[in-house]
């Protein structure tokens, strides 16, 4: 019987983004907006 993992992970904390509010991961650019800290360091990603 193997044992399932995902019991022992870490979940993955989310803040919401301060640009647009969306939930990102905390320390990394919004994968939304590319806001980071008050300033836009990636482009947004664009949306089909
Ligand atoms: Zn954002």
């Amino acid at each position: 019987m193997r044992r399932a993992n995902h019991d022992k992970v870490t979940p993955v904390q989310l803040i919401a983004c301060a640009n647009c509010g969306e939930p990102v991961v905390p320390h990394r650019a919004c994968g939304s907006c590319g806001h980071y800290k008050g300033r836009e360091v990636k482009p947004a990603k664009a949306k089909a």
